[in-house]
């Protein structure tokens, strides 16, 4: 799969639930988000269609993510649907890890091979205040260690930089990667409908993350744990994990964008923002051929999302990222 802008598509991101277990402050609202009725919810088979298509038109990779995935039931069956289809060679996970260790076994053993863990704080109340959910942390604790007990590999481990929240964690974090084969990284807080005021207020660049890194000791670009995503990484000299950085806002990585978006209810989105989303679902129930709608997709998939911090001109109409799946 090319776009028009010769970029090669053959990564998919699978949202399978608008729901979470958890209300992170930069991602979604305190409340007031509709909930996505059950018939309007892609089913698994629905999913597994769909891949199916895209799969001999060169998709190679998935990765199942939410709101948080492990909230829907049976989530391993997927799993292993999903790695039955011909050509998909990598399944991946992006979880809260709340669940984690419940599910981590069987997970693994339908294929998941690597996952993705947002953990914006190594201190329980900060935990708690940042995922407005009290309590979850240790449970967030137990889901690390069971990604490491299972052997998923790579770990990676996503923060969102915060100012005044987590921003004097910057070191700590990037400590770990001196003792464990972590790939942490620090993600530009990305304005949606819903948290405009802190994305103007607390955003802080991975440029000076990176300055306070490099306050603490010397970094060295690393190849990173691989796959074409959107980090650079670094590493202290000899640590078995590495430091990203994703910085959608201050560094466009657009031009290497690899990858669209299956929202849970069966929009295909060829950008994360924007307005542009094509309906699969309903064309899938009623038997039609979707590959022409793929192909218009991916022709208009745009050169590059427009944000702008502190507003939602960019978005799209955004309000969460729970709503696409991030
Ligand atoms: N619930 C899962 C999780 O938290 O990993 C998967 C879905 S979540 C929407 C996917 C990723 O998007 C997480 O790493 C989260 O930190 C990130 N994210 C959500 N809202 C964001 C925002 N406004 N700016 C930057 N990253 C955001
Ligand atoms: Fe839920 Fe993930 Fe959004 Fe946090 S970032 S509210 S865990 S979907």
């Amino acid at each position: 799969m090319i776009d028009g802008f010769g970029r090669r598509i053959e990564y998919l991101r699978v949202s399978v639930t608008d729901k979470c277990n958890l209300r992170c402050v930069y991602c979604m609202p305190e409340q007031g988000l509709e909930w996505l009725r059950k018939d309007e919810l892609l089913s698994y088979e629905e999913i597994v269609r769909i891949i199916a298509t895209m799969a001999p038109l060169g998709l190679r990779r998935v990765r199942i993510t939410g709101g948080e995935p492990l909230v829907r039931r049976d989530l391993p069956d997927l799993a292993r649907m999903i790695t039955a289809v011909p050509g998909i060679d990598d399944l991946s996970l992006s979880t809260n890890a709340v669940l984690l260790d419940e599910h981590a076994d069987a997970l693994r053993a339908a294929g998941v091979r690597r996952v993705n863990i947002s953990l914006d704080s190594l201190r329980p109340d900060r935990i708690d205040a940042i995922s407005r959910r009290p309590g979850s942390a240790p449970r967030i604790m137990a889901g690390l260690d069971a990604a490491e007990r299972v052997g998923f590999d790579p770990i990676k481990v996503n923060v969102v930089l915060m100012r005044g929240s987590n921003d004097d964690e910057i070191a700590d974090f990037a400590e770990l990667t001196r003792e464990r084969p972590w790939h942490v990284r620090f993600i530009e807080l990305m304005p949606t409908g819903s948290n405009l005021d802190l994305s103007r207020d607390a955003f802080i660049s991975c440029t000076e993350a990176l300055g306070r890194l490099r306050a603490i000791g010397e970094i060295e670009p690393a190849a990173g744990p691989g796959g074409n995503g959107p980090a650079t990484y670094y590493r202290f000299p000899g640590a078995p994990g590495t430091v990203g950085v994703i910085t959608p806002m201050s560094h466009n990585y657009c031009e290497r964008c690899n990858r669209m978006r299956l929202t849970a209810s069966g929009q295909l989105r060829p950008c994360l923002f924007g307005h542009i989303e094509t309906n699969l679902r309903d064309p899938l129930r009623r038997g039609e051929d979707l590959v022409p709608l793929i192909a218009e997709t991916l022709r208009i998939k745009p050169e590059r999302h427009w944000l702008v911090q502190g507003s939602d001109v960019g978005s799209g109409g955004l309000v969460a990222l729970s709503q696409t799946g991030g």
